[in-house]
């Protein structure tokens, strides 16, 4: 399970890293807003722990923009503001829990574990989509121009972390890291050949393309350059 802590006091940062480390997450910093928006926006996470009051960005501005892009990653906001209007604010931005300063770790765990099974279940589901594709999470069905495509679970996983990242190049480590579990030897095509089961699929009984190679760097989900 990989964890963005957004969090500028360095001593809560680093207690909350070490606390989750040693309950076998993987844990990244970021000590302020315009950092933290760049590491979510970048890379996939399993949940963002998020502190409101933050120097450049508040936690407020990082969560909205965050949910431009992805409305299914958990975010769970740290802070000592206990207004209700600033709850409201939080969940009005797309926060899914809350909790305030001070708390004990084990509290921050227990509603780190709550989110993150949730997403680990996938009830909480999202489409994804990008021009005639459509991808739902939860049901786990992919349509093309209203045709119903079969994938396999491992094409699948590919799909929504690409669409997930679309517009983005995502490389062969990063697609390496998040859709498959089992290590493999780096310098094989496994990513490639996968990737083309999925164009077979996705891409080459429709007139445009999606998945695009760029050379050196990856694959990206994109419309068709005009
Ligand atoms: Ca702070």
């Amino acid at each position: 399970m990989k964890v963005l802590l957004v969090e500028d006091e360095p001593k809560v940062s680093a207690f909350i890293r070490k606390g989750l480390e040693e309950e076998h997450f993987d844990v990244e910093v970021a000590y302020d807003g315009t950092f933290g928006t760049r590491l979510a926006l970048s890379h996939t996470f399993d949940l963002i722990i998020l502190d409101v009051i933050l120097p450049g960005m508040s936690g407020f501005d990082v969560l909205k923009t965050i949910r431009q892009h992805d409305q299914d990653v958990p975010v769970l906001l740290l802070t000592a503001l206990g207004a209700t209007a600033d709850k409201l604010e939080g969940f009005g931005a797309g926060a899914d829990d809350y909790l305030l300063k001070p708390f004990d770790f084990p509290e921050l765990l227990a509603r780190v574990r709550a989110l993150t099974r949730r997403r680990g279940h996938g009830s909480k589901g999202a489409t994804l989509t990008l021009a005639d594709l459509t991808l739902d999470t939860a049901a786990k069905t992919v349509t093309r121009a209203g045709q119903t495509l079969k994938l396999t679970a491992r094409e699948f996983a590919l799909l929504e972390l690409l669409l997930r990242n679309k517009g983005r190049v995502l490389s062969r480590a990063e697609i390496a890291e998040h859709s498959w579990e089992e290590s493999f030897d780096a310098g094989s095509n496994v990513i490639d050949v996968y990737v083309n089961y999925l164009r077979n699929k996705v891409d080459k009984p429709f007139p445009t393309r999606l998945i695009h190679t760029v050379v050196g760097m990856g694959y990206v989900m994109r419309e068709e350059d005009k």
